[in-house]
């Protein structure tokens, strides 16, 4: 089982880090033939027009929207759960998703005065407690189609209720980054999904 993480920007390596203590090879994907070489997909955190721009730049946003929408399963933190819904609030007009979950972010969503903040999530497929979550400059989920199953909500605070966690199927977004706590258990929710859909297309 081999995961890539998108390396055109954001907090490649921490992602790198989190699958490599899990039983993978994690290698970081620029190119559409290193794309080719990956069972599953990791996008992470950090600028997500940034990132739609080099997308377009290196010619990785077809063939990401191809294998996206191909059944490849992905995981999008932050920046990353920004480039995989269908429609962006607050985005730049330019900015371009690779689309797959079919739903409404807002960007920069928690507001100015706090860019970053830990809160708690409890995510429902996930057992072990809630998640101390961190969230920075982070995104949340204005609307969800009906395929779409919301895994977690922010328990508290000005913004409970708000949803930062959802699955589509082969896809699975968060708003906050699990890769800079140290709990793992987000990316070993995600590695077992990949492996899932290894049988199911082998079998
Ligand atoms: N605000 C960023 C964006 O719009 C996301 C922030 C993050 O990934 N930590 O892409």
């Amino acid at each position: 089982m081999i995961i890539g993480v998108l390396a055109l920007q954001g907090d490649t390596r921490e992602h790198l880090h989190a699958l490599a203590e899990l039983d993978v090879i994690a290698r970081p994907v620029r190119r559409p033939d290193e794309l080719d070489s990956v069972d599953a997909l990791v996008i992470p955190g950090g600028e997500s027009t940034a990132m739609s721009k080099l997308a377009l730049e290196f010619g990785m946003t077809e063939p990401l929207r191809k294998r996206i929408a191909g059944g490849m399963p992905t995981y999008g933190s932050c920046a990353g759960m920004i480039m995989l819904a269908g429609t962006i609030l607050d985005g730049r007009a330019d900015q371009v998703p690779f689309g797959g979950i079919d739903m409404t972010v807002r960007r920069n969503a928690f507001g100015r005065q706090v860019d970053s903040f830990e809160g708690s999530v409890d995510i429902s497929d996930i057992d072990g407690g809630p998640f101390s979550a961190v969230f920075i400059r982070a995104p949340w989920v204005e609307e969800v189609g009906p395929d779409v199953r919301v895994l977690g909500r922010v328990t508290a605070g000005p913004a409970a209720g708000r949803i930062v966690a959802v699955r589509q199927q082969h896809l699975l977004a968060t708003a906050f980054h699990p890769e800079l706590t140290g709990d793992l258990r987000v990316h070993r929710y995600f590695v077992e999904m990949a492996r899932e859909a290894g049988q199911t297309t082998e079998g």
